[in-house]
């Protein structure tokens, strides 16, 4: 995998100050893309082992509340095995920290059906997905961590708990919290 660009204070995708890897590559090719550069496997940067460790490293501040993947897309098929590794070490050091991740397939149709692969032990990493395609005739620029209305902020261990998807309530606490 390839990657296309890491920020280490990103407020804009997920709740928090959090850390973002923008993988490369992605096949649904949304009209209005807002990172069409990385929809090319091979742009950016070879993805290794040392880039875990900068990523580890920038994850380790108290105020860095967790990562946030996203791209490109983390759940192409050809993704999913650096994804996943990243992840695993990620949760290892930092049990604590969440993981958030957005992605053009859709959870129920796509990601748990088995279509693009087995999913089961990413899944199993994250706290929140944002998914499907980025709609432009829906975008709202109102809406908060997602571009247009079709997508949804899915909380993932309560929907693989329940059988069923369970959307991301938190947001409304913290609106709560912010008056
Ligand atoms: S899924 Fe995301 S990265 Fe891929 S084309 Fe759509 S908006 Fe762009």
């Amino acid at each position: 995998m390839n990657y296309a660009t890491i920020k280490n204070c990103d407020i804009a995708n997920g709740p928090g100050v959090r850390v973002s890897l923008f993988v490369s590559g992605c096949t649904h090719r949304c009209p209005g893309c807002f990172n069409e550069v990385a929809w090319d496997f091979n742009y950016g940067e070879p993805f290794t082992q040392d880039t875990i460790d900068y990523l580890l490293q920038l994850l380790r501040p108290d105020y860095i509340q967790g990562i946030t993947l996203l791209g490109g897309e983390p759940f192409e098929p050809q993704n999913q095995e650096a994804v996943v590794e990243l992840l695993r070490q990620v949760k290892k050091t930092y049990p604590k920290k969440s993981v958030w991740a957005f992605s053009g397939y859709l959870f129920e149709k796509d990601i748990l059906s088995g279509r693009i692969g087995n999913t089961e032990e990413f899944l199993s990493y994250l706290d929140v997905l944002v998914d499907g395609p980025f709609i432009e005739a829906k975008k709202n620029l109102s809406l908060r961590f997602r571009g247009s209305e079709n997508q949804r902020l899915i909380d993932v261990p309560a929907s693989l708990q329940k059988g069923e998807t369970v959307l991301w309530q938190d947001w409304q606490g913290e609106r709560k919290e912010m008056k």
